[in-house]
């Protein structure tokens, strides 16, 4: 009698938004274990809004997290388009985001309290294959027993295949990528999510909006679950901030005062929506150049979400960019599946290189973007939502540069409508015609 063979160990280092979507996608393929590694305790609801574009709303749904898109998990605009640009002080609109190819409203933008995207993956996950207070602390990668990941807490796991979606700050990039630096951009979210029941009887303007004036900008939106979210926000110079901004870390409270501040002598709806914001966390923006390669330990080792694209959550891109990654790794690892059995070393690695050549050109274009365009010259970016600030716009203060300013900005929507499916046949389909060619010139020699 033959043995089974035995299934193929993918392990996954974090278990945020890339790391549930690549579980929920590499469960599909035959013969595989999925071992998620989280190092928090236990999940709980830190974070604020996040934002999901056509394109990692059309992902979700492929892979059947329909609950993910279902309004009131989410929100989106009741109006037709999917940004709204106001004047800070007059609340004229200055611009809109439409969307391009978007025929299905539910592929629509949607805005997320992050907690309740990550509990609608959640649900597609089996919990006994999520291990928590797993932190990641160091990789061996060995020829023939695959990986084996080791832990802060003593213990370790082995694997054939491992996903690191450890987020920026990424053990597993820093352990094979050791001299790749992040910096703070100078950008701080002041960021707060609450009960829009605390707006009750206030008028406002019912679609997500995002207020600029030369040097700031301010957002506002609802998200689902009833939550509502203000993000404000300052740009400091990174090498030579002002004590009070020296020692700001992610999530911490955040003056509400010194918020309330920033925005004195803006139009009345933004200070009545700041008035009612009941706290403000700070989320100091930071940012990394691109990676050649997201391939290490021989092919046995592959980065996903933000541990591979450190764009600083500029373009609101962060989550959706994660998923379609996530689903990119399904369908190349699909392409080189056996029909039977588990594929070799050999077909994995194929099988990443696959994920990188569909990938890491088109996210390499985002984040030089993010960089030359937003960083750089623009603003330094932000995280998550659309809430990416306006800040620094050069000088200008009057309204004519604020106008041209907001026309200026970038077209988008070959970033939040990308059909990373489309990426990958023709990925693909190149790698073939390149081997016919190579079969030609081969018969010709
Ligand atoms: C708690 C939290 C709150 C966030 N809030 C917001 C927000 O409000 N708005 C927004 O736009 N973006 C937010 N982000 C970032 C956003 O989720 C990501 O930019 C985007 O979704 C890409 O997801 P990711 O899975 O690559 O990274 P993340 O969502 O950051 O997930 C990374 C996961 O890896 C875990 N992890 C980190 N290091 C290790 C390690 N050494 N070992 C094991 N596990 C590890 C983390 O705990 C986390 O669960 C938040 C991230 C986190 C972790």
């Amino acid at each position: 009698m033959t043995r089974p063979e035995s299934p193929l160990r993918i392990a996954i280092s974090g278990a945020g938004i890339a790391g549930l979507a690549a579980a929920i996608s590499l469960c599909k393929l035959p013969g595989v274990v999925v071992d998620l590694y989280e190092q928090a305790e236990a999940f709980c609801e830190i974070g604020a809004s996040i934002g999901l574009g056509p394109n990692g709303l059309r992902t979700l749904e492929k892979l059947g997290v329909h609950n993910a898109l279902r309004e009131g998990v989410c929100v989106r605009q009741k109006g037709r388009h999917h940004q709204v640009y106001r004047h800070w002080k007059t609340g004229a609109v200055l611009a809109y985001d439409t969307h391009r190819a978007v025929t299905d409203p539910q592929h629509a933008t949607a805005r997320f309290h992050r907690a309740h995207l990550h509990a609608a993956l959640l649900e597609h996950v089996p919990l006994s294959r999520i291990h928590l207070g797993k932190k990641t602390s160091h990789i061996n990668v060995d020829g023939t027993d695959g990986i084996m990941l080791h832990f802060v807490d003593g213990s370790s796991a082995q694997a054939d295949l491992l996903i690191g979606a450890d987020g920026i700050h990424s053990a597993t990039r820093k352990w094979f990528v050791p001299n790749h630096k992040l910096h703070w951009t100078g950008w701080v979210a002041m960021r707060s999510t609450f009960d829009a029941s605390l707006l009750d009887g206030v008028d406002f303007p019912d679609d997500a909006a995002h207020w600029v004036a030369p040097h700031r900008s301010f957002f506002h939106g609802r998200l689902g679950h009833g939550q509502f979210t203000t993000v404000g926000g300052f740009t400091v110079d990174p090498a030579n901030p002002p004590d009070i901004y020296r020692n700001v870390s992610w999530n911490d409270q955040g003056s509400l005062q010194r918020l309330r501040n920033l925005y004195n002598g803006w139009h009345p709806t933004v200070q009545t929506l700041l008035e009612k914001t009941p706290y403000t966390r700070l989320y100091p923006n930071m940012a990394g150049e691109p990676l050649d390669t997201w391939v290490y330990g021989g092919g046995r080792v592959v980065l996903i979400g933000d541990a591979a694209h450190t764009h600083g959550g500029a373009f609101a891109a962060g989550g959706s960019l994660a998923i379609d990654d996530a689903y990119c790794l399904l369908l190349t690892l699909q392409n080189v599946w056996p029909l039977e059995g588990k594929p070799s070393p050999a077909q994995i690695h194929h099988g990443l290189r696959l994920f990188e050549a569909t990938r890491l050109p088109h996210v390499g274009k985002v984040m030089t973007l993010a960089r030359h365009q937003i960083i750089g010259k623009l603003a330094p970016g932000g995280k998550g939502d659309g809430s990416a600030g306006a800040e620094k716009i050069g000088e200008a203060d009057e309204d004519e540069k604020l106008l041209a300013f907001i026309q200026s900005r970038p077209d988008t929507a070959w970033i939040n409508e990308h059909d990373v499916e489309a990426s990958f046949r023709a990925v693909v389909e190149a790698g073939a015609s390149r081997l016919d060619r190579d079969r030609l010139l081969q018969s010709q020699l």
